[in-house]
């Protein structure tokens, strides 16, 4: 969401003519759009604004924050004498006027109003970065308050994009060259628009024409209704790739976390997606250490774990974020060694999952759609992506160009990344 942002940033201040430059030296302005979900976020911003220090007073360069760090703690950011003004989600209309005042002297400067109901830019077209995938955005903000998090005090309320603005800028952004569109939100399966659901959304996109992959994120478990694989599993350009947040396997542990199911009704949506998607790419969010969590709890999550075997994991420690019923109600009581016990296990468990899962993708030959024409490591390798959306790398003879659609078979794998043979047949 927030390179997306950056993207819609670009394109206001662009607008009001400002150039934009990636080299820091030549910069008026460095602006840093950042992160509040997890505590390493923040320290990484704080570390990036010291890095920053000698321009600023070498060359005067103002330094602004944006996103949701910004909203969520502005005052603590505005006291550090290294950051001229900030800006949150909601404020990026705002962005030329509050550069034109940096700019002249003065005290630093904050632009954080409300949070609005309805700003969704829908009328503000991204500067896209290069690349065959564009970002849209199709809903912002977040109304279900899981405790453990900060996104609705950052980025507020829910709101939906109107469903033809969304399909006309799928069709701008296929006309523009891009190959795939990943629909994004704070909680994308809950977009509502009039009568439109996600699941019509997803339909109207799978007839647009030339858009050759649909992809989502991040959904929330409660909204997968069987009319939504249903689509899915109906229109080969929507792919089977699904994120499914599980946060902790024991019940008494959801509720308190507030996410609105059980244990057995997550047990019940994942059963649901795997029979209407079998190939479905089925990834999972969890939080080990959440306060209260005993051990008992814990290993239900193992349990759920050895259940459902997802096919990935991002897996992290609970940490208490401002403003969360979780930071005002419930003591950070599981010890830090007691959390990095548990993360270690976990991720040991997930890359056993993981291996099996590509495992079975091995002897196959999938269609993968061309990313990037080298990797980091070698000219002659290029990569891409297979429908359920994991890489695969393969040899690259100077023929193969971003967006080009591919036959490869897989020969092996490492640890999340498949390894192709050279690509057979080229399929558009
Ligand atoms: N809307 C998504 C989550 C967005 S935040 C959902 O409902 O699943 C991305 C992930 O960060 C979450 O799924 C959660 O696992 C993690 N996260 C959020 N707040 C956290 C916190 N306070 N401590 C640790 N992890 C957190
Ligand atoms: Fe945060 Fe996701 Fe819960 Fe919304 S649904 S409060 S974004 S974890």
């Amino acid at each position: 969401m927030n390179e997306y942002d950056s993207e819609l940033v670009k394109s206001i201040l662009v607008e009001k003519e400002h150039s934009l430059t990636k080299e820091l030296e030549q910069a008026d302005v460095i602006m840093l759009n950042t992160c509040a979900v997890r505590e390493n976020a923040f320290n990484r911003i704080y570390a990036r604004v010291g890095d920053l220090k000698y321009l600023r007073e070498s060359k005067k360069t103002r330094v602004g924050i944006l996103g949701c760090m910004a909203q969520n703690i502005k005052g603590d950011l505005l006291k550090n004498k290294n950051i001229d003004f900030a800006a949150g989600p909601d404020n990026y209309k705002d962005l030329p006027k509050l550069i034109a005042e940096v700019m002249s002297p003065g005290p630093g400067l904050d632009s954080i109003t409300e949070l609005s109901k309805h700003e969704t830019y829908s009328d503000v077209d991204p500067q896209r970065q290069d690349g065959v995938n564009a970002w849209i955005a199709v809903m912002r903000g977040c109304d279900n308050f899981c405790t453990f998090c900060v996104v609705p005090y950052t980025r507020g309320r829910e709101r939906s994009r109107d469903l033809d603005s969304v399909v006309q800028e799928s069709r701008q952004a296929v006309a523009s060259g891009k190959k795939q569109v990943t629909l994004l939100g704070q909680n994308v399966n809950s977009y509502r628009s009039g009568e439109h659901r996600f699941s019509h959304l997803m339909e109207a996109l799978a007839h647009v024409e030339g858009l050759e992959r649909v992809r989502f994120t991040s959904p929330h478990p409660k909204d997968f209704p069987d009319e939504l694989l249903e689509v899915i599993a109906k229109h080969p350009n929507l792919c089977a790739q699904i994120h499914l947040p599980l946060q902790a396997g024991d019940s008494e542990v959801l509720k308190r976390m507030n996410r609105g199911y059980t244990k057995e009704e997550f047990l019940e949506t994942a059963a649901r997606v795997r029979r209407w998607l079998p190939d479905a790419h089925i990834s999972t969010d969890i939080i080990v250490g959440f306060p209260g969590e005993t051990e008992e709890q814990y290993e239900v999550t193992k349990e759920v774990m050895e259940t459902v075997r997802f096919d990935s994991a991002f897996i992290f420690k609970y940490s208490p974020r401002e403003r969360t019923l979780a930071k005002r109600r419930f003591p950070d009581d599981v010890e830090e060694k007691e959390k990095t016990r548990r993360i270690v296990e976990l991720n040991e468990l997930q890359k056993i999952h993981t291996r099996e899962s590509l495992s079975k993708f091995r002897g196959l030959t999938l269609p993968v759609l061309i990313e990037k024409e080298k990797t980091p490591r070698s000219e002659e390798q290029c990569q891409g992506r297979i429908d359920q959306g994991v890489v695969v790398v393969m040899p690259q003879d100077g023929s193969l160009k971003a967006g080009d659609m591919v036959m490869v078979k897989i020969v092996d794998q490492t640890s999340h990344v498949l390894m192709g043979d050279v690509p057979v047949l080229a399929v558009s």
